[in-house]
């Protein structure tokens, strides 16, 4: 390892240099043993480097695979409630312990429990959140009961038995099941429902259920990878989807999202790529049969990007077969991108969020061209490496570029200032006005020269 070498010596002349510089202060010449104690001081520290470099080297190979193996983690984990503060509920509610009227308190923002404060930690203990993997590994794919869950349920909600309306009573009543959201009344309920196989309602296409997950775990195990099979018992028109929202993207709006599609679906195929970036999260494709799984990315234009990076570095790896086709639901600015597939130029909860997965369900697929834009810099003698970027619908060179470019490095400084759609806006109006009058960009037409190289295209692919 020359690297430590070129260390251990720097480390010994120093040692040395700090001898000569007491030699010149104290006058006199110190007796031979101080040879010794530098001998000495290089026998420590070789010492210490073969002790430490082992131990470095198995530290640093551990973290390796600590690493590699959190999206197992991330994915195969127990269950727990994701309670959510709110100062004020939206609709009239109870609390699923004391079932007291409450105006403020915490709501699961998995399984969709309301609770008050009091009564937190006894919920947590009573009640369990939506099974991301069943406990029991013997049970089979289509042998899952309702889960129900008592009072709150949704306003215009029916009851799958006597189909009247749902949750009219002011008080704690009716139930509704995590997974499928049928609701039913409390004198309804009859002992055949609660053991009922659930069905996973109208979004089962696109629900990833628990015992799918219990099986790939214990295959994996095995070491089998056979998932097609596994899969095949979920039918022909099972398109899991999975969801990257940022949160930071749109008025605040992505965080709400990610609880809105942990509710309808399994929370595991929900992630914010603001704590779980797109390639990290892109591997739970890879557990799910070739050429079935959906993305649904939820942000604006550059998070569209990101993921379609994550998914050029899936097919670097080698993971072709497992890349998703992507659908967006646009929450940023610009959202270009978005609107040249037909998802819109901007979401701002028009539509509910039951009706985006309608939407997924019901969209074909299309490629799309990504191209690499590589910039030269001819005043440097070509002694500056180019630079390489990727390009999905077009790139600009100009006054709008520079305004785009201002807007991000401003953002990326203060990300909460920048929170708002509208304010967003006027943040590119004011760059924009402010480009036209100092003309930083004059004369570009002289200076830049474009050229087109043809080659193999190489299409991704979108919803
Ligand atoms: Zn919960
Ligand atoms: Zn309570
Ligand atoms: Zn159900
Ligand atoms: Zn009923």
């Amino acid at each position: 390892m020359p690297g430590e070498m070129r260390g251990g010596c720097e480390a010994g002349g120093g040692e040395r240099c700090g001898i000569v510089l007491g030699e010149t202060m104290e006058g006199e010449k110190r007796p031979a043993p101080s040879e010794g104690l530098f001998a000495d001081g290089h026998l420590v520290l070789w010492t210490l480097c073969s002790v430490l470099l082992p131990v470095f080297i198995t530290f640093w190979c551990s973290l390796q695979r600590s690493r590699r193996q959190l999206h197992r983690r991330d994915i195969f984990r127990k269950s727990k409630h994701g309670w959510r503060d709110t100062d004020l509920f939206s609709q009239p509610t109870y609390c699923c312990v004391c079932a007291q009227h409450i105006l403020q308190g915490a709501f699961c923002d998995c399984c969709g429990l309301c609770v008050d404060e009091g009564c937190l930690k006894n919920a947590d203990r009573r009640f369990q959140c939506k099974e991301i993997m069943l406990k029991n590994e013997g049970r089979a794919l289509d042998a899952m009961p309702h889960h129900w869950i008592r009072g709150n349920v949704p306003l215009c909600s029916y009851c799958v038995v006597c189909k009247q309306q749902c949750g009219t009573q002011p008080k704690l009543c009716d139930y509704r099941c995590i997974w499928c959201q049928k609701t039913v009344h409390d004198e309804c309920m009859k002992n055949s429902l609660r053991n009922e196989e659930c069905d996973f309602g109208e979004f089962k296409n696109l629900i990833i259920p628990p015992s799918y997950l219990t099986s790939i775990n214990q295959m994996r195990k095995d070491k089998k990878t056979d998932y097609a099979l596994l899969a095949s018992k979920l039918g022909k028109q099972w398109a899991p989807l999975i969801i990257l929202a940022n949160s930071r993207s749109g008025t605040n709006m992505g965080e709400g999202l990610l609880g809105e599609f942990r509710i309808l679906l399994n929370p595991v195929q929900v992630f914010d790529v603001t704590k779980t970036p797109p390639i990290k999260a892109l591997q739970l494709c890879t557990l799910l049969p070739c050429y079935s799984a959906r993305v649904l990315v939820c942000g604006g234009d550059g998070t569209v990007g990101w993921v379609l990076d994550a998914i050029d570095e899936m097919k670097i790896k080698g993971q072709e077969e497992y890349i998703p086709q992507v659908a967006v639901l646009p929450l940023g600015t610009g959202n270009d991108l978005s609107n040249t597939l037909g998802w819109g130029t901007g979401y701002a909860g028009e539509i509910p969020v039951a009706q985006v997965l309608r939407n997924v369900m019901e969209a074909d697929g299309i490629k799309l061209d990504r191209w690499k834009v590589q910039v030269t810099n001819k005043g440097y003698y070509h002694l500056r490496k180019p630079k390489e970027f990727t390009m999905n619908n077009y790139f600009s060179v100009g006054p709008d570029a520079l305004m785009a470019l201002n807007f991000h490095a401003h953002r990326e400084k203060a990300p909460s200032l920048f929170s708002s759609r509208i304010l967003n806006k006027a943040v590119y109006l004011f760059y924009g006005t402010k480009d036209c009058l100092v003309q930083e960009c004059k004369d570009l037409n002289k200076k830049v020269e474009g050229l087109w190289r043809e080659k193999k295209k190489e299409p991704g692919t979108s919803l």
